[in-house]
């Protein structure tokens, strides 16, 4: 069973050397907060928290999962306590404001501490997750009252929230959105309807549960412009915010899943309960899709969550199992057989996990600094600034969402191939984290759902290629403050390579796209994809160049450390990003070969 360290030496690396999180911190108009000594007290804390509460039930919470009886919801043993001591410590309001209880800390130290409770055990997390979603909709879009009524115990976590968008007929097309919401005399809305899949939606950590949810009005257009967005709580709240009355929002049952099995996911049946608007009307989905950037970014995280925890199983694992001999000769000569990481294959496994959860974090820590400058111009009330980030930040979301949780499915297959047979037996714990790792590619969005955002929306639509020729024109630059050294000349090579494949591959698209629209489709994954490894080997080749500075001036680490980083780097340059070319060739090609055959030819039998 993978026992979890939190890899606090890789998120210094990151934040002090390769990201300047000091810098940055300095930016931010909260930024005095996050002084040093408090960063290092959350990195430490939320390590020990991870380690030694959450990690623990892990596989427990695997085994036992959620329970049903009549409506109510049961976490497994120990989940409600291991809550309670989250709550304790202060950490929902890590990074909400100080007006409703919260430390007020930037967003990123949220981030950064979500990557290491959902490595730990990313069930439990998705209840601080989703009542983060919960959170952020209320912030940005709630009247005072709203805010007044709900975000000071959603900011304690002695309640929670939900994102109630699914329903049996529609997850991606929320255009289809049936649930109902009936004006009343007073103001408020009853809402009717069946919202499927919803996280967190019925469970005995907290006292209240306050969904967020998408429904439609009586007189609403048809289609995605005649939703609006809804706040029900499952109690009233009493005029002293105390909680009062039940709402009727029932759960009829909890779905009986592949994996994440400590995380209830409920069916939630509106009879009439009482809603109360957020934002306006009919603009819901507007709304949803304003901070989904960063809803979306913290699903990424979990494609790392995994990489990383598999890694942490694989590896030790791979220096104590002995198999045959390496083929340059005996490397355990006193033993009957050299361990398995003495094999280059079983190498190729391992390195590959590692390249992607630390090519994976340095991707989302980065991004975790556009979201703070975009929440920092929200809180200021600097509309035309959070627009500008959001926009950067768009360009990153749907690479680090879809590239992301793909890669960190393979990885944590990779970890349970490093085991052989023993990975497939449950006892050993590598065959559930590719259990719960597998949702990741489904939910917020498909991978195939954010190619299309990718490719269709942000590059072709709304910046006709722009983002990209901005992105690669900054990687460039680093290539050519980087270009005079010996050592850094491979990376730099490789990727002004891919900077120049990049916008040929756009361009070339763009004008296929006027003559054949269902280019954008077919080629739309393989351009993520492709997108997500040009992206990752910049943040390898950030990472040599910091790695190699330190190893010929010194730094905080031992030059072991900074070696291993060059190395990674090497690995992920020769082994990783060559896959890139694969993408740039399938997507370059005609989408007649996905659309030609008719839909009753796929099959002949039935
Ligand atoms: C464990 C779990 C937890 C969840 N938590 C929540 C939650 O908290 N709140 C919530 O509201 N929902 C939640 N969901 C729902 C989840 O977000 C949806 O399942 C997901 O968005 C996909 O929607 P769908 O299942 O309806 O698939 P569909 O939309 O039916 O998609 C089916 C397939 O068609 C593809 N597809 C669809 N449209 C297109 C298109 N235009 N072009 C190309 N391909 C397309 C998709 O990529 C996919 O491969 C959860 C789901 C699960 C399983």
């Amino acid at each position: 069973m993978p026992t979890y360290k939190a890899p606090l030496r890789d998120v210094r690396f990151l934040m002090n050397d390769v990201l300047d999180y000091p810098a940055h911190f300095k930016t931010l108009s909260n930024g005095e907060l996050a002084d040093a000594d408090t960063v290092d007290m959350i990195l430490e804390g939320a390590a020990d928290l991870c380690e030694n509460v959450l990690a623990p039930l892990y596989q427990s919470g695997d085994d036992e999962g959620c329970h049903f009886d009549n409506g109510t919801v049961t976490t497994p043993k120990g989940y409600k306590e291991a809550y309670d001591q989250y709550v304790q410590g202060g950490w929902q309001g890590l990074s909400y404001p100080e007006e409703f209880g919260g430390q007020g800390l930037p967003m990123s130290l949220n981030l950064i501490k979500s990557e290491m409770m959902g490595t730990a055990n990313w069930s439990f997390t998705m209840y601080p997750g989703l009542s983060a979603g919960c959170m952020n909709t209320i912030l940005q879009f709630g009247t005072d009252e709203q805010k007044n009524t709900y975000m000071p115990n959603l900011t304690l976590g002695t309640w929670s929230g939900t994102m109630c968008l699914t329903e049996p007929q529609c997850g991606t097309d929320l255009g289809q959105v049936k649930t109902r919401a009936e004006p009343q005399a007073d103001g408020t809305y009853k809402l009717f309807g069946t919202k499927i899949f919803i996280s967190a939606g019925e469970h005995d950590l907290t006292e209240n549960i306050i969904h967020i949810v998408l429904a439609r009005l009586p007189d609403a257009p048809k289609g995605t412009k005649g939703i609006s967005l809804f706040i029900v709580p499952k109690f009233f709240v009493n005029e002293d915010g105390s909680v009062g009355e039940r709402n009727p929002v029932f759960c009829g049952s909890i779905e009986h899943k592949m994996g994440i099995k400590a995380s209830a996911t409920a069916v939630l049946n509106f009879d009439g309960a009482t809603g109360y608007l957020i934002g306006k009307m009919h603009e819901g989905l507007h709304a949803m899709f304003t901070f989904m950037n960063t809803a979306r970014i913290g699903t990424a995280v979990e494609g790392v969550a995994h990489a990383e925890l598999s890694f942490q199983g694989a590896l030790p694992y791979a220096k104590e199992r002995m198999s045959m001999r390496a083929l340059s000769g005996k490397k355990d000569p006193e033993k009957v057989a050299d361990a398995i990481i003495h094999h280059a294959d079983v190498r190729r496994m391992l390195l590959t996990q590692k390249a992607v959860a630390e090519g994976g974090r340095a991707m989302i820590y980065h991004a975790a600094q556009l979201a703070d400058k975009m929440t920092d111009n929200l809180l200021k009330g600097d509309q035309a600034g959070h627009d500008y980030w959001d926009d950067k930040l768009g360009f990153f979301t749907p690479i680090l969402k879809g590239f992301l949780t793909e890669l960190g499915l393979e990885a944590s297959n990779l970890g349970m191939q490093v085991y052989g047979g023993h990975g497939y037996i449950k006892e050993w714990g590598m065959e559930q984290i590719v259990r719960d790792a597998r949702i990741s590619t489904l939910y917020e969005g498909t991978t195939g759902v954010q190619a299309l955002d990718l490719l269709g929306r942000k590059v072709l639509l709304s910046s006709k290629g722009k983002v990209v020729r901005d992105y690669t024109a900054e990687i460039l630059k680093f290539c050519s403050r980087h270009a005079r050294n010996k050592q850094m000349r491979r990376f730099v090579w490789d990727l002004t390579k891919v900077c120049a494949q990049w916008n040929t591959l756009t361009i070339r698209l763009m004008l296929t796209a006027r003559k054949d629209r269902d280019i954008v489709s077919s080629a739309s994954v393989d351009y993520l994809m492709y997108s997500g490894y040009a992206m990752m080997a910049y943040f390898w080749a950030q990472m040599a160049a910091v790695a190699l500075e330190k190893i010929e001036n010194g730094g905080t680490e031992v030059p072991e450390f900074y070696q291993a980083k060059v190395q990674v780097a090497e690995f992920y340059f020769d082994r990783l990003l060559p896959r890139a070319s694969g993408h740039a060739e399938a997507l370059v090609s005609p989408s007649r070969t996905l659309t030609q055959m008719a839909p009753e030819h796929f099959s002949f039998d039935y």
